[in-house]
C-alpha cells in the first residue's frame, strides 16, 4: 500500500512508519518539526534499510498539501500531526483549534483533490471525559473536559460527516489510551521538547539523572494504592494498530471508532515500581495536589479492537519500562544527542 503519513516525525508517527516500512509499504511523510526533530527521518531509514519520502511541511498549506497528496497517490492516509499539550491547549485554544480542526479540513481538503478516501485518525481516550461507567467503551458518551479533547472530538466529527459526504470513504478512529515505551533498538523513542507533561517520559528522566524527583499529582483517589489508573499501550503494539486499521479501511466502507488500549490499569505507584525494576535506578517522588482535569481511572474495553480489527496489544509492562530505558539510557538527551 501507498501510505501518506502526516505527523511522521513525531513518537507515534515514527514507530508506525518503522512498522509500515518493515512489511514493505511505501510512506510518504508530512511533519513542520513543530514538536519533533529531523534525526528521526534517518533512524528510521537505518532501522529498516528502505527510503520514505519526506515533505517539511505545515498540514494547514492546503495547497502544498494538494500537491503533495496528488503526488504521491496515496491508497490511505494515516493523520498523526497535530498538538496534544492538555495545558497549553487551555491557554491557546485558537491555536490548538487551528492545528487539530482546520489542519484536519485541510487534509481531507487535499485528499478529497486527488480522491484518496481512506484515512486513519489519532484520536484520544481523552474524548470520554469523566466516566460515566468503566471500562470505556465506543458507545460511552463523549464530553470532553477540556480544549485538546475537544480538538480531538471535533476532529472525530469532522472526519465523520467527510466520510458521509464522500463515496466509498472510509475514516478509522482511534482513540489511544496512554502510549508509552520505545522502539526495542533503542534508537527511536519519546523525546519531549521542555518539560514532560506525561508520567513516563517523565520517570524515565528522573531515573537517567535529568530531573531530581518525580511529582505525583494525587494520592487520594478512589483506586488500589490513591494514585491515578491509566491503561497504558505500548507504541508499537499501537504502530501494529494503524495497520490492522489500514486493513480495514480497505476492506469496508463507514466511520469506525475504536480503543487501542491493553483492558489493564495501572496506577502513578504501579509505574514508579516497574520503571525503577526496569531501570535498576530509585525513582524518587514527592506526593503533590491533584493535577485539575484529572481522572481517577481510566481504562480501555479494546473487544472492538480485537474482533474487527484482528489486533491485540502483546507488550507487557515490563516491556513498556525496559524499552523506555533502553532508549533513554543510551539517548539521555533525546534526538538532541544527534
Ligand atoms: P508528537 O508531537 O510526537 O507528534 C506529532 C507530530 O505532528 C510532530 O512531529 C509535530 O512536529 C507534527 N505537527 C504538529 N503540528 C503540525 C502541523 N501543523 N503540520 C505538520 N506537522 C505538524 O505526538 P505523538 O505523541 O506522536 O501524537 C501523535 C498524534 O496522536 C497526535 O495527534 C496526538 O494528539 C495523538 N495522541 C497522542 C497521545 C499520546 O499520549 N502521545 C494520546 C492520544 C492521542
Ligand atoms: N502524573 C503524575 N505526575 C506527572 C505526570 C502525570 O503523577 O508528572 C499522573 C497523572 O496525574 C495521571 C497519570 O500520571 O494519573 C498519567 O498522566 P499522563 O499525563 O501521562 O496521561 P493522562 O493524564 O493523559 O492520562
Amino acid at each position: 500500500m501507498r501510505v501518506l503519513v502526516t505527523g511522521g516525525a513525531g513518537y507515534i508517527g515514527s514507530h508506525t512508519i518503522v512498522e509500515l516500512l518493515r512489511q514493505g509499504h511505501d510512506v510518504c511523510a508530512v511533519d513542520n518539526f513543530d514538536n519533533s526533530s529531523p534525526v528521526v527521518l534517518d533512524r528510521i531509514q537505518e532501522l529498516t534499510n528502505r527510503t520514505l519520502t519526506f515533505h517539511q511541511t505545515d498540514i494547514r498549506d492546503t495547497a502544498a498539501m494538494t500537491d503533495i497528496v496528488a503526488g504521491f497517490a496515496p491508497d490511505a492516509v494515516i493523520h498523526f500531526a497535530g498538538l496534544k499539550a492538555v495545558g497549553e491547549s487551555e491557554a491557546e485554544p485558537l491555536r490548538y483549534y487551528d492545528v487539530n480542526n482546520g489542519g484536519t479540513v485541510s487534509l481531507l481538503t487535499a485528499m478529497d483533490a486527488a480522491g484518496c478516501k481512506r484515512v486513519v485518525f489519532s484520536s484520544s481516550a481523552t474524548v470520554y471525559g469523566e466516566p460515566v461507567y468503566l471500562p470505556f467503551d465506543e458507545n460511552h458518551p463523549c464530553q470532553p473536559s477540556n480544549v485538546y479533547g475537544r480538538t480531538k472530538y471535533f476532529a472525530e466529527e469532522i472526519l465523520r460527516n467527510w466520510q458521509s459526504a464522500t463515496d466509498g470513504a472510509c475514516a478509522v478512529l482511534l482513540r489511544y489510551f496512554n502510549p508509552v515505551g520505545a522502539h526495542p533498538s533503542g534508537r527511536i523513542g519519546e523525546d519531549p521538547r521542555d518539560v514532560p507533561n506525561n508520567l513516563m517520559p517523565f520517570v524515565a528522566q528522573v531515573a537517567v539523572g535529568r530531573r531530581a524527583a518525580l511529582s505525583v499529582f494525587g494520592n487520594d483517589y478512589g483506586t488500589h494504592d490513591g494514585t491515578g489508573v491509566r491503561d497504558y499501550i505500548h507504541v508499537v503494539d499501537l504502530a501494529l494498530a494503524h495497520i490492522a486499521a489500514l486493513d480495514f479501511a480497505a476492506r469496508n466502507e463507514g466511520t469506525e471508532a475504536f480503543n487501542i488500549g491493553t483492558g489493564q490499569g495501572y496506577s502513578v505507584l504501579d509505574m514508579v515500581s516497574a520503571f525503577s525494576r526496569a531501570s535498576g535506578r530509585d525513582i524518587p517522588y514527592k506526593i503533590e495536589s491533584r493535577r485539575p482535569g484529572d481522572i481517577a481511572t481510566s481504562l480501555a474495553d479494546p473487544s472492538r479492537a480485537n474482533a474487527q480489527l484482528g489486533w491485540r496489544a502483546t507488550h507487557d509492562l515490563d516491556d513498556m519500562c525496559a524499552s523506555t530505558w533502553n532508549w533513554q539510557s543510551t539517548n539521555p538527551n533525546g534526538y538532541g544527542d544527534g
